[in-house]
């Protein structure tokens, strides 16, 4: 059998990979080992950047209505247990009031998506469905990669189906997204350094409808994501998409004392079930390449983080969206040599920097729990001391994990050979996001009028903006583009706020909304320009 694309590994990564080359047009194979996607909690979280990725795939829509309700509460409370008031309540907004403070801010601060919480569960039969319905994609469960051999031409995958036979798929390039223990990268000799094993955690699945409607945290009702208990056993509770499921993370020694910490937890008398029990490590590894040759790695299985600050499958998903066009524009011919090599140079700093970032949010997380002291609990003026002094370090550690719009938003592709480089640029700040147009960094979103952004205008091949009333002639440049063969419009908005915003009359964009380049006067070498933008 022969394909463009093998996609290994049926995760939110690959299924993301897989539907946005489909939905470009390229043959794909997505291959998957297990026999079906797994109710087995992990993620829950798409951030902001991620949403916004998945509205220009069609999909935004689909994943809220399948996700938490939008009126539900983000919050995160520190308590030491769910029928005590709470120590610490960090309030933040839920995906409808979100919403309203998006369209009410036209300074490009603020994301075009908010964030949706929706379980790793619900997200991955989704993006599953999605890619069965593109002709473009092949989806493959209960076939399992086993190695590989490449030459100048494609890829040779060998793979096992579920009854152990064996099969071949030749492909023009491969992509390995099978998760951390990634058989694609030891195919390949690529190694993970940094952190591992840096602390191991049980975690459990419980079903406990009446839970949401019952939580008497601060006298009710006390609805939130995220609980932390302050004791000295990390315990975590976290509410998944349904409300009716919860997940609880703890240092524990048997996976049977998950029932009594559940119970101590949220302390009142609730029918439950325990579905799940599984132990899970800490890492904070990044791989020392993105690939080799025709093969390339997304996902968990080039970095792995701490899920404090939800980086993991997000930064993944970005992996998914630089690769995809790149491969995309190569298989169809209008790609240079560039466009592929540049996709470990841009992803692997953010990869670095997100490593980074949840090794900062995680380390305010042990900072504010190294507060805890046995006598928390007591009803002394030592006892409120404790208490009262663990809230106030976390209500300014805990922070860290769940304010990072910098590292969502704010990441600009730096040295890389597909933008035009300017010198200098901003700082990449984890906890703030400050719109730049600055190359390599991603437009900032603003509306047009209500409900249409700038995002929503511009398509999925290159774009020129031309901003306000611009006077440079570009059709140089826009000469240049169209003879590379590459998909390429332009789009003039003589609006004054993006002009304003924006800080330049012209920016080429690529596919992904990231910056190649911005001017006031048309370049000075068009066709040095196109050429650095598709990779030549
Ligand atoms: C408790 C917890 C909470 C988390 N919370 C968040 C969060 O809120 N936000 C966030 O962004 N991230 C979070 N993460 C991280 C997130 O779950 C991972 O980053 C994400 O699953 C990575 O996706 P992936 O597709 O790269 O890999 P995976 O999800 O690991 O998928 C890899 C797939 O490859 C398949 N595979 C492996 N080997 C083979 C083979 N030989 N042949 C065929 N198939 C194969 C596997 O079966 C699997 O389906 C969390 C993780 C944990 C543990």
């Amino acid at each position: 059998m022969t394909t463009e694309v093998l996609v290994i590994g049926a995760g939110p990564v690959g299924l993301t990979l897989a539907i946005d080359l489909g939905r470009r047009g390229v043959h794909c194979t997505l291959v998957e080992r297990k026999a079906a996607p797994e109710f087995l909690p992990k993620m829950e979280r798409c951030n902001a950047r991620t949403m916004e990725i998945f509205r220009r795939m069609g999909l935004a829509d689909r994943i809220r209505a399948a996700g938490l309700d939008r009126h539900m509460p983000m919050d995160v409370f520190i308590a030491l247990a769910m029928n005590e008031p709470p120590l610490l309540r960090l309030p933040y907004p839920s995906v409808a009031e979100a919403e309203a403070q998006i369209a009410a801010c036209n300074d490009g601060s603020m994301p075009r998506e908010p964030y949706q919480l929706i379980s790793q569960y619900t997200l991955e039969p989704l993006l599953k469905a999605a890619a069965e319905q593109l002709p473009t994609v092949a989806v493959r469960y209960r076939l399992e990669f086993v190695s590989l051999s490449q030459d100048d031409e494609g890829v040779t995958a060998m793979l096992r189906d579920g009854d152990g036979r064996a099969e071949t798929i030749r492909a023009r390039y491969l992509v390995g997204c099978d998760g951390g223990a990634s058989p694609v990268r030891k195919a390949l000799g690529i190694q993970l350094r940094g952190e591992g094993n840096l602390l191991r955690l049980h975690q459990a699945l419980y079903h406990a409808p009446d839970l949401i409607e019952r939580i008497p945290i601060g006298k009710g009702p006390g609805k939130g994501r995220h609980y932390h208990i302050a004791d000295d056993q990390a315990t975590f509770l976290i509410m998944q998409d349904s409300t009716k499921h919860w997940t609880l993370h703890a240092v524990i020694d048997r996976p049977e004392e998950m029932a009594a910490q559940f119970e101590r937890t949220i302390g009142i008398p609730i029918p439950y079930e325990m579905l799940y029990v599984g132990e899970w490590k800490q890492n904070l590894l990044l791989a020392d390449r993105y690939g080799a040759g025709r093969v390339f790695l997304a996902g968990d299985s080039i970095h792995l983080v701490i899920p404090t600050g939800g980086l993991g499958m997000n930064m993944g998903v970005g992996d998914a969206i630089d690769l995809s066009w790149k491969l995309h524009a190569t298989l169809r011919g209008w790609g240079g040599p560039h466009l592929l090599s540049s996709y470990e140079i841009e992803r692997r700093q953010v990869g670095d920097r997100n490593v980074g970032a949840s090794r900062y949010a995680s380390l305010g997380r042990r900072k504010w729990r190294s507060q805890y002291r046995p006598n928390i609990r007591d009803a002394t003026p030592d006892g409120q001391a404790t208490r009262d002094n663990l809230a106030a370090v976390a209500n300014v550690e805990q922070r860290k994990t769940n304010e990072m719009i910098g590292a969502e938003l704010g990441y600009r592709y730096i040295g890389s050979p597909i933008i035009w480089e300017e010198p200098g640029g901003p700082e990449h700040l984890f906890r703030e996001y400050v719109p730049t147009t600055w190359p390599g960094a991603r437009l900032p979103h603003l509306w047009l009028r209500e409900g249409c952004s700038v995002h929503d205008v511009i398509g999925d091949g290159y774009t020129l903006l031309r901003l306000g009333r611009p006077t440079a002639d570009t059709t140089g440049l826009e000469r240049a583009m169209r003879a590379r063969n590459a998909p390429f419009a332009v789009l003039t908005i003589d609006e004054p706020t993006p002009r304003d915003v924006y800080g330049y009359d012209l920016i080429l964009l690529r596919p992904d909304l990231h910056i190649v380049w911005r001017g006031n006067a048309a370049p000075p070498d068009p066709a040095q320009l196109a050429a650095i933008a598709t990779g030549h």
